[in-house]
């Protein structure tokens, strides 16, 4: 990226999981840090794929970052003398987020997000839609479908090696299931066999009672 860091703006790195996200998040931070910009790091606390509190790649990648449950606390914990704001896992957090990196932003910070933008139906994961909207640069990544090789865009859910049902819930306490990057062809969600109740919404709090793992 080229650009003055006294400019605030937002950049966004969306796609499907496996497709590189953390580890552009991770390179764009490095960057930050050679170029000796104050650069604090945050993920949900619901990601718990490297512990409580580091990002992680695929590739096996990590980097420091701090665990926040949602964000009113992630706002709390920025310095005023920060210069970069970076996120990973981003729609796990909850609207408020929006409103919290436009403000940053406003008040000149680089504010990097990177976030899964479907979940394993294909419906836009969290507050994703909206960043999206209000970013001044978005870079949307592939990975290569686990089934046919071409560039995938979708994440495949799996339950016992099947594919999870429409009705599924978007984040499972449990961890029962399995991701795939898969391309729109391959990409498979059942009908829903029976009506959603609300008991297969699991509420942010209840997941965080819980520890939830989600895959
Ligand atoms: P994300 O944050 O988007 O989930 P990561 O940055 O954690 O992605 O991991 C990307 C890495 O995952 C790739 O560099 C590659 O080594 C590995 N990988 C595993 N499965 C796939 C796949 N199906 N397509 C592409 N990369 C994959
Ligand atoms: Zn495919």
């Amino acid at each position: 990226m080229h650009r003055r860091t006294s400019d605030g703006w937002i950049e966004v790195i969306s796609g499907v999981m496996f497709s590189g996200k953390s580890e552009e998040l991770i390179r764009r931070v490095r960057r930050a840090e050679i170029a000796r910009r104050r650069v604090q790091l945050f993920k949900s606390r619901l990601d718990t794929r490297g512990g409580t509190a580091q990002i992680v790649s695929h590739d096996g990648s990590e980097i420091d970052a701090h665990a926040v449950s949602g964000s009113r606390e992630l706002r709390e914990l920025v310095h005023p003398e920060t210069d970069v704001v970076a996120i990973d896992e981003v729609q796990f957090l909850d609207d408020g987020i929006v409103e919290v990196v436009q403000w940053l932003a406003d008040r000149k910070v680089r504010v990097i997000l990177a976030g899964t933008d479907m979940d394993f139906r294909g419906e836009p994961f969290g507050p994703i839609g909206r960043l999206l909207a209000v970013a001044e640069v978005v870079d949307k990544l592939h990975a290569i479908c686990v089934q046919c090789g071409a560039p995938a865009s979708r994440n495949q859910r799996l339950v016992d090696g099947e594919p999870a049902p429409a009705e599924a819930p978007v984040i499972e306490v449990g961890g029962h299931g399995m991701y795939e990057a898969r391309c729109r062809d391959c990409h498979e969600v059942p009908p829903a066999t029976r009506h959603q109740t609300e008991l297969d919404i699991v509420s942010e709090a209840d997941a965080w009672a819980a520890r939830v793992q989600y895959w």
